[in-house]
């Protein structure tokens, strides 16, 4: 009997852990290691905006229907060119059958539950809190046990840099301040994508009257911003947000952090693959980041699969990989920058075209909904309908059974 396929995967934040327990699904002994303990990688005060295609990857994989509930829907998107003074309401209609437009979640029961499920996979061996193991330390092609390396360890990743991979990076004026408050005047299903003149600011909901934000705006004034005392951020805060939304109290405090467009120079070298944040990194704008991340796991999986089904030779997953990423890759970072560059800005020759773009949109449901579906599943699959969306996990087909770490009891063809 063929012996699995063995990956190794250097970073557990949410791409890393995620992808674990991808290729553990699709029949692969998985070594999962990170320098943080699992405390520490539960412990970051950030929620994310779930995007459509990560929903359908985390009910593929059997997660979505426990972490439903820690997750909050929004129903009704508004988008305010704040400058032009225009305005545009995205709908779960403009998806045709959805429940919301997007989910808010917050990073600790995220991670909680993909370590939780890691821990139990017979498939994974986690190796978390402590120097890499032997056969990692070393970051180029000579971690001999393993089929395939997978680098998600996040925008400085070591391993990148080891294998020589340059990367076009491009970091913007702007940074980005987030911050928890409480807050009157916005329903509990109702975010926002403020398009102001010194950067995009989103208002997230997290149930309850709280709500993350993420407002870019000029590094120098995000530090202000940052250093300011909780009753002068607050009033800053009430002038930067439509009238009707009313802060009352931070929740967390405000944490400003720099933004760059980065994009690694290639996808793959040898057996390595990059994936997440290790591979590419763009604004927050349309909250795209870790959705975009989570499709090169998506990816990965239906390769690693194949390669599980004897289809695709383990060697030629990194090469497969790089050619089915590259065009969404490079459309999300193309249009979250386009964006931030049209809008941030009140170029009076500007002005009149936005209003067209955006009155364009609030009247036409079809340039809404295609605008919306580019949002929620990636540029590349606006031809796709929306998978369904009901509230439980679409199993995947079933992978081989473990019956512990190495030992596959269902056979795999190993391709030469
Ligand atoms: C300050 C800050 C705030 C943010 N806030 C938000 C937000 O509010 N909403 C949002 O959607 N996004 C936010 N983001 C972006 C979001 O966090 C990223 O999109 C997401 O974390 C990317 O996940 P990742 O797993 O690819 O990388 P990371 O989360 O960076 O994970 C990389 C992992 O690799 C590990 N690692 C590093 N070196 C090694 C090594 N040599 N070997 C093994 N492991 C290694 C690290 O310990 C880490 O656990 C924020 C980012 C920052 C920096």
């Amino acid at each position: 009997m063929p012996a699995s396929l063995h990956a190794r995967i250097r970073g557990a934040g949410p791409t890393g852990a995620l992808a674990a327990l991808a290729l553990a699904q699709a029949g692969w002994r998985v070594s999962l290691h990170d320098p943080l303990a699992p405390e520490a990688l539960q412990a970051r005060e950030r929620a994310y905006a779930f995007t459509h295609s990560s929903r359908e990857l985390l009910q593929r994989l059997g997660l979505w229907a426990e972490l439903r509930p820690s997750l909050v829907p929004f129903r009704r998107l508004h988008l305010r060119d704040v400058a032009a003074e225009c305005d545009v309401r995205f709908e779960p209609a403009d998806l045709g059958q959805a429940e919301a437009v997007g989910w808010i979640g917050s990073h600790r029961p995220l991670m909680a539950l993909l370590l939780r499920r890691l821990g139990q996979h017979p498939a994974v061996r986690l190796e978390l809190g402590g120097k890499a193991p032997a056969a990692c330390a070393n970051h180029g092609d000579d971690a001999n046990d393993a089929d395939l390396l997978v680098a998600a360890d996040g925008p400085e990743s070591p391993t990148r840099q080891a294998l020589g991979i340059g990367q076009w990076s491009h970091p913007y004026r702007q940074a980005c301040l987030t911050v928890q408050v409480e807050m009157r005047g916005c329903a509990d299903d109702e975010a926002w994508e403020l398009l102001r003149p010194e950067g995009p600011f989103a208002v997230l909901p997290l149930g309850e009257r709280r709500f993350q934000l993420v407002w870019s705006a000029p590094a120098a004034r995000c530090r202000q911003l940052e250093a300011l005392d909780a009753p002068a951020f607050l009033d800053r805060l009430a002038g930067a947000l439509p009238d009707r939304l009313q802060p009352d109290a931070l929740l967390t405090p405000p944490r400003a952090f720099p933004v760059a467009l980065q994009l690694a120079r290639r996808l793959h070298r040898g057996r390595t693959v990059l994936v997440g944040e290790s591979a590419h990194r763009c604004h927050p704008v349309g909250g795209q980041g870790l959705n975009l991340c989570w499709r090169d796991v998506a990816v990965l999986q239906r390769l690693a699969e194949r390669a599980t089904r004897g289809t695709l030779s383990p060697r030629r997953i990194g090469a497969a990989y790089g050619r089915r990423r590259w065009p969404d890759l490079l459309l999300t970072l193309l249009t979250t920058d386009l964006l931030v560059r049209i809008f941030s800005n009140r170029h009076r020759w500007m002005l009149p075209l936005r209003q067209l773009a955006l009155a364009c949109l609030a009247r036409i449901d079809g340039s809404r909904a295609l605008a919306l579906r580019a949002m929620t599943q990636g540029p590349c699959r606006l031809h796709q309908p929306l998978a369904a969306w009901g509230d439980g996990d679409q199993q995947l087909s079933p992978a081989p059974a473990l019956s512990g770490h190495g030992a596959l009891s269902a056979p795999s063809a190993r391709p030469e």
